[in-house]
């Protein structure tokens, strides 16, 4: 057949794939799928961002004056070094009962199948006074801002918490208060170590730290065992612990909450709440919050060709970078599946697992599922969790968003699991 026939028949049973979000979840289907691109699919990812930013590493920018260039991967020569095309624009409009997709540069995109990874909005100006008298810690500019601040902060009273977030109901996920308390672990620990260790500042005399939460316990999303040795960390360092506060307002000098109370603050970092972006509250097919409903395989629930993973996933709670590869390796595998590839879908179990900086050699290890009936909750407080989180945002740097392999990840898992022991 001459060739530039078969190129045309080819074309014409080619799927189009169209991923839009290239944060942990859009890279990791298109890594996962890649083998498939010109075959059987023709692959297109879309974002708004020349870089993809990983998040993990933002509180090495925010308190030890790390570039932010190790957080950033670019995307351009990454995915066509994959064979799929990348396209630096952003969806404004999904028409699910056509197929289509609206960007608001490039005209409309037309798709055989959709993986919506776009994440979630960090919703800052939801919360009064943030952009005044705010800081956070959840993007590469209000990092590289907060650090500018850490640095000239000579003392006063330091206060940190998450601000309450809400979901919709379509699907069976723990309703969480906040996101993902995480960063939160990290905030207070590598401040309280910056402030000590490179500033010299005496707890209590130069400086305190407060910490909030909008839920009933901290770490709401682990068992006793993480949330103990967190708070044990906490007691050694003097930070206090306040419960059941809803984040109201940031002022020049203090902080306000729903039930009416307020503490004095000199600096203000926090989690903003987090929501869907506009465009899919527009588009009509998330759940009430415009967040993504969705099976345990991760396909819509409404529409069979859309999948979703990640933050911007109904189903993903808490919202973390591991539950986002967990579910982009089974939105992955259902699509590989449904073109025909002899492929396992991976149960949707999910886990925290996250290791915590806490400022210079210290690192804890969260390893837990019992939010979801699980049995495992364990916390490793040693260098050895330092190590390995050094090793595994460099992994992922230098590999331009790759997840370690999969034997690597359960070797370490398995060795935590004894060491906790
Ligand atoms: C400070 C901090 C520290 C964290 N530390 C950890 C950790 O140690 N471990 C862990 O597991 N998790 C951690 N997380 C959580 C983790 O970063 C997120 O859960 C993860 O990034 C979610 O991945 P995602 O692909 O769903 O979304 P994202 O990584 O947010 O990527 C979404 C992508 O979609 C793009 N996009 C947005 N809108 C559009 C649009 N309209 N059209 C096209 N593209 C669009 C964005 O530009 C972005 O590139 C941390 C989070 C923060 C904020």
């Amino acid at each position: 057949m001459p060739k530039p026939l078969l190129k045309l028949l080819k074309a014409e049973v080619m799927k189009k794939v169209v991923i839009f979000g290239a944060g942990f979840a859009g890279l990791h289907i298109c890594y996962k799928i890649r083998h498939l691109i010109g075959k059987t699919i023709q692959l297109t990812i879309i974002d708004p961002r020349k870089f993809s930013l990983l998040k993990p590493s933002l509180p090495e920018v925010a308190f030890e004056g790390a570039p932010i260039s190790h957080s950033l991967v670019e995307l351009e020569h990454t995915i066509a070094s994959k064979g799929a095309e990348y396209i630096q624009d952003e969806a404004v409009l999904i028409d699910a009962n056509n197929n289509t997709v609206k960007l608001k540069k490039s005209g409309d995109i037309a798709y055989d199948y959709l993986m919506i990874t776009v994440g979630a909005i960090k919703d800052y100006d939801a919360i009064k006074g943030f952009r005044e008298y705010g800081y956070s810690v959840c993007d590469d500019t209000q990092a590289q801002r907060l650090w500018e601040r850490v640095k000239s902060f000579d003392g006063g009273k330091v206060v940190s918490g998450a601000a309450k977030s809400t979901w919709g109901t379509r699907v069976d996920a723990p309703p969480l208060s906040a996101p993902c308390e995480g960063p939160i672990g990290e905030i207070m620990f590598m401040l309280d170590h910056y402030l000590v260790s490179e500033k010299k500042m005496q707890r209590k005399e130069d400086f305190s730290i407060d910490v909030f939460t909008p839920g009933e316990i901290f770490f709401e999303d682990v068992g006793d065992v993480p949330r103990n040795a967190v708070g044990a960390i906490m007691q050694e360092r003097g930070i206090t612990l306040h419960t059941d506060k809803v984040l109201k307002e940031i002022g020049k000098d203090f902080i306000a909450f729903e039930d009416g109370s307020k503490m004095e603050c000199d600096l203000a970092i926090v989690i903003p709440p987090y929501s869907a972006p506009q465009f899919l509250k527009e588009s009509h097919i998330g759940d009430e919050k415009g967040f993504i409903p969705t099976d345990i395989q991760m396909r819509h629930l409404d529409f069979p060709n859309i999948f979703a993973a990640g933050d911007i996933a109904a189903l993903a709670q808490p919202k973390l970078g591991h539950i986002a590869i967990i579910q982009a390796s089974i939105a992955a595998a259902t699509l590989l599946k449904e073109l025909g590839e002899d492929v396992k879908i991976p149960p949707h179990d999910l886990e925290v697992f996250c290791i915590m900086n806490m400022g210079g050699d210290d690192a804890t290890l969260i390893v837990s599922n019992v939010l979801y009936g699980g049995k495992t909750d364990l916390a490793v407080h040693s260098p050895l969790a330092k190590m390995m989180k050094w090793g595994f945002d460099s992994y992922l740097y230098y590999n331009k968003g790759h997840m370690p392999p999969d034997f690597a990840l359960e070797a370490t898992d398995k060795l935590f699991k004894l060491f906790a022991k």
